[in-house]
């Protein structure tokens, strides 16, 4: 990964204080999606990672990771997940609870999103305590997906998120 595109990268990423509560930074990506040229060096360090790996699908998480997510689906020609706050998605469903580092929440995943045993890759933006996307591996893990890896252009290190998330593969590649 060439650092000059992670300091590129790094310096799209816009911190907001004080959102949505007070005491939280909220690293806001819009700049990155906006630009061109740095939101395709974003989807690009996505791709680099998979490349080599039989992946089945990608899982992204509501609602940034479905920019991501959806994307590095599209380049690699395999399928799109996406796990959704719930009450959005119509379908039968599988629940999971989560604790945010700014609140409470369920994520849900349609019960057929995957076949027992495919390959799968989560995206999200961001990786803070972890909460959210541990709660989207066992939605994977209820339905039989193996879940490869969780990819994130973001890690707040210091909340120490991965943890949340052992024994599964994590990586991230903008690290605060
Ligand atoms: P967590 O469950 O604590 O790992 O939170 C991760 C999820 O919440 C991701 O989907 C992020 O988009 C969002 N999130 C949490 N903290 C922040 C933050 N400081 N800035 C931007 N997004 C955040």
């Amino acid at each position: 990964m060439a650092s000059d595109v992670v300091d590129k990268l790094r310096a799209g990423v816009r911190d907001v204080p004080d959102f949505p509560k007070k005491g939280i930074v909220f690293k806001d990506i819009t700049p990155i999606l906006s630009d061109p040229v740095l939101f395709r060096a974003s989807i690009d360090l996505f791709l680099e990672r998979c490349r080599g790996k039989k992946i089945d699908k990608i899982v992204g998480i509501d609602a940034r990771g479905f920019l991501f997510g959806s994307t590095v689906a599209y380049e690699l020609g395999v399928g799109f997940v996406p796990i959704r706050k719930r009450g959005k998605l119509p379908y039968k469903t599988e629940v999971a609870k989560y604790s945010l580092e700014y609140g409470e929440a369920e994520m849900e995943m349609h019960i057929d999103a995957m076949m027992a045993g495919e390959q799968i890759v989560l995206v999200d933006d961001l990786l803070a305590t972890g909460g959210t996307s541990a709660a989207a591996a066992a939605l994977i893990r209820k339905v039989g997906g193996h879940l490869l890896e969780a990819q994130f252009l973001i890690e707040l290190q210091f909340l120490n998120g991965r943890r949340e998330l052992e024994p599964t593969p994590v990586v991230s590649f903008l690290k605060y």
